[in-house]
């Protein structure tokens, strides 16, 4: 009776040393440092990252279905008030494996406060988690901000009190709406090279282009050897 019981209590001890070992582990995992700045990958690999903006919207769901062909795990930055919008969509996105990060509520330009303004940004970063987590029960750890907005003072401070992480990019234009399909298709690919954190948008009402360009970036270099990655993959560990 006594040894079973000791063996009991050993089992229970070595199960209690493997969970706290598994935490380490997944806390060593996390992708992001709160409060960095990312926006290229520091490898030799030939990898991508794939950022979509300003969704979900209704070219959310052909991108989807792109991504899936290429077997793509890719990240979306969301706008609160699209989640609010395409709740469905939003929810498409996370079912599907894609990372999700915030891009704040309404996107608005913070170039355009005269202070700083950190509660603002805390605010809308709230309410785009609450849209989320209602849409599709997920939480982010990272920001992306509206119309590329960083400065020195205030921004990284408030998203590292906050728990998140900054990403940008290393090259995007599809937002030139004049620029035609072919040059723009021209400008990503010579954009490319490992690390790349390429940018597209599929919120927005005109995105048929982005769409076409895409596909064509993703097909061209996939055959130059090229993979496409998440954010969260391009950066674990950096
Ligand atoms: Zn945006």
């Amino acid at each position: 009776m006594q040894t079973s019981a000791l063996r009991t209590q050993r089992w229970i001890r070595r199960f209690v040393c493997l969970l706290s070992e598994l935490c380490v582990l997944s806390c060593a995992a996390s992708a992001y440092e709160p409060g960095k700045f990312y926006w290229q990958g520091k490898t030799q690999e030939k990898v991508i990252a794939l950022t979509f903006d300003d969704g979900p919207g209704r070219f959310t769901v052909p991108i989807l279905d792109l991504l899936k062909k290429h077997n793509i795990r890719a990240t979306f930055f969301m706008e609160g008030t699209m989640v609010e919008t395409y709740p469905e969509i939003a929810r498409q996105v996370a079912q599907a494996g894609h990372e999700i990060g915030n891009h704040t509520y309404v996107h608005f330009n913070y170039r355009l406060a005269k202070n700083a303004a950190p509660e603002r940004l805390t605010h809308e970063l709230a309410q785009t988690e609450a849209a989320l987590e209602r849409a599709a029960g997920v939480r982010t750890q990272i920001v992306r901000m509206p119309h590329g907005y960083y400065n020195r003072t205030w921004l990284l401070p408030t998203l590292k009190e906050h728990g998140y992480a900054l990403v940008h990019w290393s090259f995007g234009t599809d937002w030139h709406l004049k620029v035609p399909q072919e040059q723009m298709i021209q400008e990503y690919l010579a954009a490319a090279k490992p690390g790349a954190v390429f940018l597209f948008h599929d919120g927005g009402r005109r995105r048929e282009k982005t769409l076409a360009v895409v596909t064509a970036v993703v097909e061209a270099l996939e055959k130059q050897g090229y993979r496409f990655i998440s954010a969260e993959e391009m950066f674990k560990g950096s």
